[in-house]
């Protein structure tokens, strides 16, 4: 077959059409604009410490779950070493002076909850049972596709979380709870819809892991595999725009102006990018300006930790506290309020780790903070900005002291990245986290389909189908699947597991 399909950026959702494509006899060029291959996944080293910058735990990794069927078929099983969070406590929410346990499974999951809300287990109980239902309808969630789309009841598409748990739960604070972990999603009161709570939830609650060594394994192990299947996979490789005729995109200029011809072209990079690339009549204004008002979720301020050599037992949870007794909202904040929560995770440096040597903070923030620093280059920035990392970062460190004592004497040293940083590094709209905001009260206005008004031009990536390890694998799926058939990937999938 032979046919050329140029792919721009090389993280989860490039690498993962590019594996399938590759699999499927296409001749894949994959190109990345970083020194580094990955995006999200990549992990920096700093002093001999390790430091993941997006994704840093997964979920449903046991036999038989779906993301554990996704990595079999896109054989990166060997590859990728995983380490279980805590069964009992894999997130750990911290509000209103209490704390609250997520435990792995329906039955823990409630049996955990109704010991502190007696009275809330049969709402619990009904609570699990829709969240279930939903996941388990959403597209290619379990592996059906024919009818998918008719499975997920609209009215979980069209209604809030934050709407569906209030009319589920009682107590209020088992209402903040059960939403605790809501910046996996940054997700909105109001807002974001409960099918992507229910999706994100489920799948974490089915079992939750860290990789160890860090998300970098999955982009080396697919980097490999393309090439393995004759595939090219080019660093340090800008693309400056991609070119069309009058019907049809027929390539990519670098930025250092080769020129490269394809038949197809998947740009798996924020859709802003991704037009900004287009000069041609065949894109309306219409879609492009959908496409250039496009809301965004928030990006944040991170403290990456190193701590001193034996120090800072390792923690097997992940720590999310809120500083009110609500856990929506954050992102809106004051100079006098931030952070108004935060984010704490260990990095698994081995398969067995009993201390930490690494840890991250994050918290909400918006690109307006550090806009006037935009257009100068890392490293370079000024004193001003370092001056405004180091504020904010001891300000986070001091919350997390408050939280967990004795930290603080464990920190050998500390770097930061705010939302400049990714929107430098991944070119995401003001460094947004997770890309487009999922409004449900707006569902078509923020739909970014797979297909675009070029004909052999496709998105992929966080901004299509759904960010983290699971959506964007389903999206990039549903992004070959417009190449291949969709039907043509589950059964190569079903077949691998069979
Ligand atoms: C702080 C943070 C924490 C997260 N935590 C988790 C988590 O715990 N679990 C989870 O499952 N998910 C998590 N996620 C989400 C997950 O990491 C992302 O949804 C996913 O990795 C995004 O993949 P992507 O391919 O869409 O985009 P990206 O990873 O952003 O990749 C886009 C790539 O395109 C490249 N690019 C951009 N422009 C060009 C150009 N012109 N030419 C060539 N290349 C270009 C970029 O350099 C980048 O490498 C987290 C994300 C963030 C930011």
């Amino acid at each position: 077959m032979d046919r050329h399909v140029i792919i721009i950026g090389s993280g989860l959702g490039g690498l993962t059409c590019g594996y399938i494509l590759a699999k499927n006899g296409y001749r894949v060029s994959l190109l990345e604009k970083n020194a580094q291959l990955g995006g999200c996944l990549y992990v920096f080293a700093r002093n001999g410490a390790r430091f993941e910058t997006g994704m840093h735990y997964i979920g449903s990794m046991e036999p038989g779950q779906n993301l554990h069927t996704f990595f079999n078929y896109l054989s990166l099983l060997p590859d990728v070493k995983l380490h279980p969070l805590d069964s009992m406590a894999y997130d750990v929410i911290s509000l209103s002076g209490e704390r609250f346990n997520f435990a792995n499974g329906q039955e823990h999951f409630i049996e955990t909850l109704a010991q502190r809300f007696p009275g809330e287990r049969n709402n619990l109980q009904n609570y699990y049972r829709i969240m279930e239902t939903v996941a388990d309808n959403s597209p290619l969630y379990r592996l059906r596709w024919n009818n998918a789309l008719n499975l997920l009841n609209p009215d979980y598409i069209k209604r809030s979380a934050s709407d569906f748990i209030a009319s589920t739960i009682n107590h209020p604070l088992l209402q903040q709870v059960v939403a605790g972990n809501v910046p996996l999603y940054a997700g909105v009161e109001g807002k974001t819809s409960f099918y992507i709570h229910a999706f994100i939830n489920h799948f974490y609650n089915q079992s939750a892991c860290r990789i160890v060594g860090g998300s970098a394994a999955i982009a080396r192990s697919l980097v490999r595999s393309i090439r393995a299947m004759g595939g090219s996979v080019h660093a340090s490789s800008p693309v400056a725009a991609i070119h069309c005729n009058q019907t049809q995109a027929v390539g990519v200029t670098l930025k250092n102006g080769e020129e490269i011809r394809g038949d197809y072209v998947i740009s798996a990079i924020h859709p802003l990018r991704t037009i900004e690339l287009l000069e041609t009549p065949l894109i309306r204004k219409s879609y492009r300006d959908r496409i250039l008002n496009l809301k965004n979720t928030p990006s944040n301020f991170t403290v990456y930790i190193q701590f001193k050599k034996n120090k800072r037992p390792y923690l097997n949870s992940n720590f999310y506290h809120y500083n009110g007794n609500r856990v929506y909202g954050c992102e809106n904040y004051t100079p006098h309020d931030w952070p108004k929560g935060f984010l704490y995770m260990h990095h698994c440096p081995s398969a067995s780790p009993q201390y930490a040597e690494t840890a991250v903070v994050l918290s909400y923030m918006n690109f307006e903070e550090v806009s006037r620093w935009k257009g100068t280059s890392v490293g370079r920035r000024g004193a001003g900005y370092e001056d405004f990392k180091r504020q904010k970062a001891e300000r986070l460190l001091d919350d997390l002291e408050k939280q967990i004592p004795g930290t603080r004497a464990d920190i050998a040293q500390y770097y930061t990245s705010t939302p400049l940083t990714y929107l430098d590094y991944t070119g995401t709209e003001n460094g947004s986290m997770y890309g487009r905001l999922r409004d449900c009260s707006e569902p078509v206005q923020n739909v970014v389909s797979q297909r675009t008004r070029i004909p052999n031009l496709f998105l992929t990536g966080q901004n299509t189908n759904s960010h983290g390890a699971l959506g964007v694998i389903i999206g990039a799926i549903l992004t070959s699947g417009e190449l291949l058939g969709v039907n043509t990937i589950v059964k190569q999938i079903i077949k691998d597991i069979s």
